[in-house]
């Protein structure tokens, strides 16, 4: 079985209502051609628009920060400072 004949069988799987694997999953997550990324894309699509249809929605989520203080260091964020330096707001 070739890799665009085994990438075909799972999204036909998928898109019979079958639950892929975690190897089906990790299979497709680990391609890299383009025409098959383009296959795993349409068939998703597919599935979110006979799942969905056309709706949009969204949620607002509102986080209330009562300092910036924080001991935690994530790498991406811009909005901590350490105690001993003063809380900055914007
Ligand atoms: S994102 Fe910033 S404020 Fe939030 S836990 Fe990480 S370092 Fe602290």
């Amino acid at each position: 079985m070739n890799t665009t004949e085994t990438i075909e069988a799972i999204l036909e799987r998928a898109t019979n209502n079958t639950d892929l694997s975690v190897t089906d999953a990790i299979f497709l997550l680990k391609q890299q051609d383009p025409e098959s990324i383009s296959k795993i894309r349409q068939t998703a699509d597919w599935l979110r628009h006979k799942q969905a249809g056309d709706t949009v929605t969204y949620v607002i989520n509102r986080n209330i920060n009562f300092t910036n203080i924080c001991e935690q260091h994530c790498s991406f964020c811009a909005f901590r400072r350490d105690e001993k330096k003063r809380a900055h707001f914007g």
